[in-house]
């Protein structure tokens, strides 16, 4: 006889709604969420068999594709020999030679690693770095300067510098010192470069962070390269310290290593996760230079950095990242990339041309298409287009009126073509 099962009756969303409280989710008008049972490569199965190609690579997190082998030996033999150390006082060899690997990509200016656990305490940490190195020094700088509808994290210093929006607002009273600069577009560099100087002599700003050449969460806008190099070099000749937030460009997505290398000038520190540890295991690093170090290294105990998560430095989460970096560094991945550039490029030209297109903005595998729709008619035109989208087996996160696409490295090209082909037909079934 078989014992009665409550839970053989119900799905697993069913059990989730009971207990579980859920990121960036409004429970009373969310919809049912749905569960998924198993992921390889660009392909997400749900609970019921239905497959769906990630469009997103889980918010650009498994850029080599779901479960790939490499990473999952790397991360078993790891398992297997050393799984947790405490990183204050102990260290270990996955951590050191993530360190060589990672610094010999890293722009070069780059020095000493910080580990942690996410991509918010990554910007959390080059936060405090930045309003730690004028303490230590004796001088004292208070304020962050931050482009205007950035996205840095959730916690309090990385909501703090991010935009102003309905994510953080509740926050507002409690938020460090910051001022936002709108980004340079080209057409307002000068008075973007203006403003700032005016800023600098008014102000006494420790660090200014960035997400560089594109911001993500604000749906993929991206912004004048120039402008930028320009604001970095005016911040460096007064010792405002640059902090990269390369969460989401790091690791190939805007077609090198790193966004930071488009330009002649490096930061003082850059901000790493998300794809970092391949999709596999949380870890953030946050890199800095030696001079930034060197104000932390002092007789004085209180000079040392006294920030440090209990996972610091998890030696699986080192050995993902070193799968990581070895497929990005490999040919077939590199290729794959540029593979993904030019299709991107072509599809990109013939959306420009769609008369409910009002801009299509494309910077390596980073690819996002504006619709052209009056808010009048706008209504639940996003949840309608991300219906759709799942409806046709394609994961894609469209932002309000603006759909992207940054799929995983390991995208086959007919998968590819199919996001294309049900974004062209979504513009015919559901945009207005
Ligand atoms: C996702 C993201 C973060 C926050 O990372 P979490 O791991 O979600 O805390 C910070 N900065 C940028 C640019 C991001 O895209």
């Amino acid at each position: 006889m078989k014992l009665y099962n409550p839970f053989q009756r119900k799905s697993i969303a069913q059990r989730d709604e009971k207990h579980i409280w859920h990121p960036l989710t409004q429970h009373k008008t969310n919809g049912p969420l749905l569960a998924i049972k198993k992921a390889k490569g660009a392909i997400l199965t749900d609970e019921n068999g239905k497959e769906y190609i990630d469009g997103i690579a889980s918010w650009y997190t498994s850029m080599y594709g779901h479960c790939h082998p490499v990473v999952i030996n790397k991360v078993k033999q790891q398992m297997k020999t050393l799984d947790q150390i405490v990183f204050s006082g102990f260290t270990h060899e996955p951590a050191v030679i993530l360190a060589e690997k990672l610094l010999k990509i890293l722009p070069q200016n780059q020095d000493k690693l910080f580990f942690n656990d996410n991509g918010s305490t990554a910007t959390e940490v080059g936060i405090k770095m930045a309003l730690q190195f004028h303490h230590n020094q004796g001088e004292k700088r208070k304020v962050m300067l931050a482009l205007k509808e950035g996205f840095h994290g959730d916690t309090f210093g990385a909501m703090s510098v991010s935009g102003l929006s309905v994510y953080n607002g509740a926050f507002e009273d409690h938020f460090i010192e910051v001022i936002r600069l709108p980004k340079p577009l080209g057409h307002n560099n000068h008075e973007v470069i203006q403003q700032l100087q005016q800023l600098i002599k008014n102000h006494s700003i420790a660090g200014f962070i960035y997400e560089p050449l594109v911001q993500g969460a604000a749906a993929m806008k991206t912004y004048s390269k120039d402008g930028l190099q320009k604001i970095i070099e005016l911040c460096k000749k007064n010792k405002i310290i640059c902090i990269a937030d390369e969460v989401m460009t790091g690791f190939g997505k805007t077609g090198k290593n790193f966004a930071s290398d488009y330009l002649t000038i490096q930061p003082d520190i850059i901000c790493l996760s998300k794809a970092l540890s391949a999709g596999m295991v949380p870890m953030g690093i946050t890199s800095c230079t030696a001079e930034i170090y060197d104000a932390f290294y002092a007789d004085e105990i209180e000079k040392g950095l006294f920030h440090g998560h209990t996972y610091t430095g998890n030696p699986l989460a080192c050995a993902a990242a070193i799968a990581g970096i070895e497929l990005l560094t490999s040919n077939e991945i590199q290729k794959n990339i540029q593979a993904i550039v030019m299709a991107h490029q072509q599809f990109a030209n013939e959306m420009r041309n769609h008369p409910k297109v009002s801009e299509v903005r494309q910077i390596g595998v980073i690819l996002a298409i504006d619709l052209s729709v009056q808010m009048q008619r706008y209504g639940d035109l996003r949840d309608r287009l991300f219906n759709y989208f799942m409806k046709n087996g394609v994961f894609l996160r469209p932002l309000g009126n603006i759909i992207y696409i940054l799929p995983p490295y390991v995208i086959k090209m007919e998968e590819l073509e199919k996001i294309y082909a049900v974004i062209k037909s979504c513009m015919e079934e559901v945009v207005p």
